[in-house]
Order: C-alpha cells, then sequence, then structure tokens
C-alpha cells in the first residue's frame, strides 16, 4: 500500500495545479515539486513540441511512481487561440486614434498593417467589433471593411509585438473550439493516458462533444476541463458545468475577453455553482504571478489565492510561476502554505449543516445519502479518518463538495480513479490493498495511519462502500474504535 500517510503529514485539502515547463520539467525538479504540494501538473500545448510532451508525461510518471503517490497530467488543448503574425521590426507602436489595417497573410511588411493566424478574420469582423491585443493593453475598434482588409482605429493605445494573441470580445467567430491541431493533440494525450484534457475557449455545452468523442474513440479516459474565459461560456455556464468533468476559471483570457472588474465576480459565481453541481473547480492564472522573478509574492497575490480557496475553489493553479519562473519550488511552497492558513480559518469557522450543501450532485441518491450519512456519523462520534472505497471515485466528490474536515482518502484499486481524486478537495488518494475483503481492507489502511501517527488506540474511524448486493452502489458504513 502507498506509504502517503507517512509522506505527507500535513498536505492542504486544496489541491495545487502546476504547470510543466522548461523550469521544472527534468525528474529531480518534478519531484522536488510533489513533495512541496503539487497534485497535478498541466501541460500546455500552445508551447513545445509533441516530443517534449511525452517526454513531461513520462517524467511525471516516473516522479510519480519514485515517490509512491499518484500525481495527475492535464494536458490543456490550446484551442483557436489567434495570434498577430510577424511585424516588421518586431513590434509596433499604436496611438489613440491611429488607424491600423487587418490584412490577409502571416507576415506584414508595412508599418500599421497586421496579419494573424486566423485567415477568415477578415471576412468575420464587423463594423464596431473590438479588437483586445497585448493581454487587452490595446484596443481597437473596426471602423471600415473592404474584401481585403478591416480597417481599425485605436481606441486605448500602446505597443504590440509579433505573435502576441488576439482577443476578439463578443464576435461571433465560426472557428470550432477544436481546431486540427487540438484534434490530434486530444487524440495523442487521450491515447497516452493523461487524466485530464483542458479545453480552451469552450462557448456552449456542445462544444464538448467533440472532445469527448475523440477520447472514447482513442481509447482513453480523460475527464474533460472546461476552461471559461469567454463571455458565451459565461452566458451558458449552467448547461457547461452540467457537461464537464471539471471546470477552469482561466482568468487571463477571461480577462481580456470580459471587463477586467466583472472577473472577481465572475469568479465567486461559477465556483458557487460549480460547487453546487458537484464538479470540481480550478482557479487559474497569475495567482503568485510576481514569484516568476521574486521569492514571495505580493500580499494581494497571497490574499487572491486566499480568496479563491475561502469562494469554495477545489484547486488553485500555477501557470509561468512553475513553467518558466525563476521560484518554482518556492511558489509552489507558498501556495501550499497559504493553503493550509486558510483552511485553517476554514476548519475554525465550519459549522456543519443540516441539509446537503449540494444540489445537482452527480452521484446517485443512494450514494449521496450514505456519504452525508457517513460523514455526520464521523463528525458525531468525532472520527479521525474517513474511508472512501471508490471505484470511479464519484464518492470520493460527493464527499469533497460537502466539505468536511474529517481526514478522508479515497481508496480504490484503481490508479485512473487514484489521479482523478487529485482534484479533488480534502481527499487524499490511496492505494488500496489487494483484497475483496473489507475488513482486512480497514485493518491495513488504519494499520498504515497508526504507522504514520495519524491514528491513536481509543479514536474512531468511518468506512464507506459497497457490499457488492445487486445495487452496487456505495451503500455501506463501518464505524471501527481502534483499540
Ligand atoms: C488563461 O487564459 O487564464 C489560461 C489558463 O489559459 P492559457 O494559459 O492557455 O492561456
Amino acid at each position: 500500500m502507498s506509504s502517503q500517510f507517512a509522506n505527507f503529514s500535513r498536505t492542504s485539502r486544496t489541491k495545487i495545479v502546476a504547470t510543466v515547463g522548461p523550469a521544472c520539467a527534468n525528474l529531480a525538479q518534478l519531484i522536488d515539486l510533489i513533495r512541496a504540494g503539487v497534485d497535478v501538473f498541466r501541460i500546455n500545448t500552445a508551447h513545445g513540441s509533441r516530443e517534449e510532451h511525452q517526454s513531461r508525461i513520462d517524467a511525471i510518471r516516473q516522479a510519480s511512481q519514485r515517490l509512491g503517490v499518484p500525481v495527475a497530467i492535464l494536458v490543456d488543448l490550446a484551442g483557436p487561440k489567434i495570434r498577430l503574425g510577424e511585424l516588421p521590426g518586431d513590434e509596433l507602436q499604436c496611438l489613440p486614434g491611429q488607424h491600423v489595417r487587418f490584412v490577409r497573410g502571416r507576415q506584414s511588411t508595412i508599418p500599421g498593417e497586421l496579419t494573424t493566424t486566423y485567415d477568415p478574420l477578415i471576412d468575420e469582423l464587423e463594423l464596431g467589433d473590438n479588437v483586445m491585443l497585448a493581454d487587452g493593453l490595446v484596443s481597437l475598434k473596426v471602423v471600415n471593411k473592404t474584401p481585403d482588409a478591416v480597417v481599425c482605429q485605436v481606441v486605448q493605445g500602446g505597443t504590440v509585438r509579433s505573435r502576441q494573441g488576439v482577443n476578439l470580445p463578443g464576435v461571433k467567430l465560426k472557428v470550432p473550439a477544436l481546431t486540427e491541431r487540438d484534434r490530434e493533440n486530444a487524440a495523442w494525450a487521450a491515447a497516452a493516458g493523461v487524466d485530464f484534457l483542458g479545453l480552451s475557449f469552450v462557448r456552449s455545452a456542445e462544444d464538448l462533444q467533440p472532445l469527448r468523442r475523440i477520447i472514447v474513440q482513442s481509447g482513453g479516459f480523460a475527464q474533460i476541463v472546461a476552461k471559461i474565459e469567454k463571455p458565451e461560456a459565461v452566458a451558458n455556464i449552467e448547461s457547461i458545468v452540467a457537461a464537464a468533468d471539471a471546470i477552469m476559471i482561466a482568468r487571463g483570457d477571461l480577462g481580456v475577453e470580459i471587463d477586467i472588474a466583472q472577473v472577481p465576480v465572475v469568479q465567486k459565481r461559477i465556483i458557487d455553482l460549480c460547487n453546487r453541481a458537484g464538479k470540481p473547480v480550478i482557479v487559474a492564472t497569475q495567482m503568485l504571478e510576481s514569484m516568476h522573478t521574486s521569492r514571495l509574492p505580493t500580499r494581494a497575490e497571497a490574499t487572491d489565492v486566499a480568496n479563491a480557496i475561502l469562494d469554495g475553489a477545489d484547486a488553485c493553479m500555477l501557470s509561468g510561476e512553475t513553467a518558466v519562473g525563476q521560484f518554482p519550488q518556492q511558489a509552489v511552497e507558498m501556495m501550499h502554505r497559504i493553503a493550509l492558513a486558510t483552511e485553517d480559518v476554514l476548519r475554525q469557522q465550519y459549522r456543519p449543516c443540516a441539509q446537503p450543501a449540494f444540489g445537482a450532485d452527480p452521484a446517485h441518491p443512494i450514494t449521496q445519502a450514505t456519504t452525508w450519512a457517513a460523514a455526520m456519523l464521523a463528525e458525531q462520534l468525532d472520527a479521525k479518518l474517513l474511508v472512501v472505497a471508490t471505484a470511479s471515485g464519484r464518492t470520493a466528490l460527493s464527499i469533497s463538495k460537502q466539505r468536511r474536515f474529517v481526514y478522508t482518502v479515497g481508496l480504490s484499486y484503481s490508479e485512473i480513479t487514484l489521479r482523478r481524486m487529485c482534484l479533488y478537495w480534502g481527499v487524499v488518494p490511496l492505494r488500496a490493498p489487494e483484497s475483496d475483503d473489507l475488513a482486512a481492507v480497514l485493518q491495513r489502511v488504519v494499520g498504515e495511519a497508526q504507522a504514520a501517527g495519524r491514528l491513536q488506540p481509543g479514536e474512531r474511524v468511518v468506512l464507506i462502500g459497497g457490499t457488492g448486493l445487486p445495487v452496487s452502489r456505495h451503500n455501506m458504513i463501518v464505524v471501527h474504535e481502534l483499540r
């Protein structure tokens, strides 16, 4: 059985997603990041080659095996991100009131002319549309259109550089959420056995269907993380949350696509919705941004992480901080410390609620009722450990969404389920011993927890499992008191 009890005496309940990049890609660095608190590694297909991605997957699996702890992999599909083409001299100063022109092709030769990676842009832009460049710092408005060019007036000036992102808030583009490159990457990643696939620029629940089909056709089991970064996604959020396996609030692009002043309240609304719908939710981007170059975050960044946790996020994500920053390990350690400090306060304020706090929990009603009753029992008996034996992870997710403070382990034979649970708030995934005898399994878990100093004689443990009776739901609760 895993030595997870021994390795991680004080893990945060909030899960940490860290993006892999040149700053943390070798085995030793990945091991250090797992020790510092990473639960899920993200590989961003917007950067790097297939060979690089594959060698990172191999290294993450190796690091996880070396430490004997499950670690999940999220492959983030770049989606139809539009970028500027090459600019003469690599940059262009845009002055307010000035006109710039979008033309076809990839390389502009005349100053004031811009090209993009999305050929039909010129056909799809309309008079009055807004175009945002340089992460929203520069904004343009379409003022004229010819068959071969779109003329824009600079509203907010600034410098733009070759290959920077182009955002078109509110513009209804015909581009599908999955590009041809995404399809190839998705098929490869699903076949490679990654745990989560991130879908960028989702606009509606229907956008998820082609990815679902690719995963099945590739023989994979990856779950879909819908990235919320478009106003259309915010408008369709209920149906997207229902269709996705998890949600990422991708604040980088979201903060350009919608008014940046709306991002905090949209974040709170989406987290609340995910919690009521029983879906894991990740808060992403610029959480500890200044740690790219500093050993310490700003006060505002530390507060941002804490507030996301107080809002009810299941996971917080690091992007450039771990991928290309100077202090990847310190960034993970810092996020972990902020999570622990915040969860201490959540624990002090914790009041068990009389009614389930989840509404549309996707778990079966028997599972929901059993997990609820088991958690109440654990609290009433002051149990020190709640063990959830789970095949698919759904039962563990149902417990996770109740936001209890009993130390909870998700016990499974399935490596897929163990890694899936890496995203579940407050659930420590634990490899089940090879036995169908539940009493023997419980004894092993208890023995392991005792050896790690987690349980003392006289303390109680609650276990949720299935009886194996025809209705194979989680329908059994065992209470055990240690001698
Ligand atoms: C974001 O936009 O916040 C995000 C997480 O997506 P990406 O890093 O792919 O731009």
